[in-house]
């Protein structure tokens, strides 16, 4: 079976991107590993590595997951510093704060359920927000762009890392073969869910491409917004800054 997101209604929408990622909690991380050869864990290392996060940063990480570039960010901010974690899905939140917790990583680390399109905080409380492999999965991302712009502080800035537009033509068939063949068979003998991937290659398609999703941040009111490309453009990191 499969099923398509570009015509179900918003309502619906959310409550089967909480379905799929309930569905996958547990086997989040094996799949991540699995899916992209390992590739996933240095594109988060080199996102928060060039993130310019500093000692004594607060920072709000969307759609966090499991926890993977909070506990990288944590690592930076230091014990004057805090990172919250965010995310729609209680089952991730849960995997993550446990995993963290039995590293003993507790201090300094909040997880909130909560969703990137009202966030739950005022106004200018974060020196940097950052969402990875998020956005694509929210519904109204220009809302949550602008969400973004409006809880962090002046001078602040966000980061957006997330599976973008493939460039160089020969690499297209064989990224098409890997997405739309590899993945749903990986689902279905690892995480017995060809669903869920199936879902992660068509929503890897529909997000905006690179300057597409640029735009949508300037709209957001993000000044200096820039990207770059890591890995032929399967991942951009997009930035911008409140000023
Ligand atoms: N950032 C983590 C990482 O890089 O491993 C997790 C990424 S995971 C692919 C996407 C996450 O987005 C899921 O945990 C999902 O629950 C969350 N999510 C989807 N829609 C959301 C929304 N509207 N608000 C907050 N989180 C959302």
């Amino acid at each position: 079976t499969h099923f398509g997101f570009r015509d179900v209604p918003r309502a619906q929408k959310q409550k089967l991107v909480g379905e799929v990622f309930t569905s996958v909690a547990q086997k989040y991380d094996l799949m991540n590993d699995l899916m992209s050869l390992g590739i996933h864990r240095v594109w988060k290392r080199y996102f928060v590595a060039t993130s310019g996060v500093k000692r004594g940063d607060r920072v709000l990480d969307l759609a966090g997951g499991t926890g993977d570039i909070a506990a990288l960010l944590h690592e930076r901010v230091g014990e004057t510093g805090s990172v919250v974690v965010g995310d729609i899905n209680a089952g991730m939140l849960t995997v993550g704060r446990d995993r963290m917790t039995d590293r003993g990583l507790v201090r300094g680390l909040d997880w909130t359920q909560l969703n990137a399109e009202a966030l739950p905080f005022p106004d200018a409380s974060f020196d940097l927000v950052t969402i990875a492999f998020g956005l694509r999965n929210v519904t109204d991302k220009q809302r949550a762009l602008a969400e973004m712009h409006r809880v962090l502080k002046i001078g602040g800035w966000a980061l957006v890392l997330e599976f973008s537009q493939v460039k160089p033509a020969w690499f297209r068939p064989v990224y098409d073969f890997h997405s739309f063949k590899v993945l749903p068979r990986l689902g279905r003998l690892f995480a017995g869910d060809a669903d869920s991937y199936q879902y992660l290659a068509e929503s890897i398609r529909k997000h905006p491409p690179q300057d597409e999703l640029r735009r949508m941040m300037e709209t957001a009111g993000f000044a200096r917004c820039e990207y770059r490309n890591l890995s032929g453009g399967i991942c951009a990191i997009h930035s911008g800054y409140r000023v």
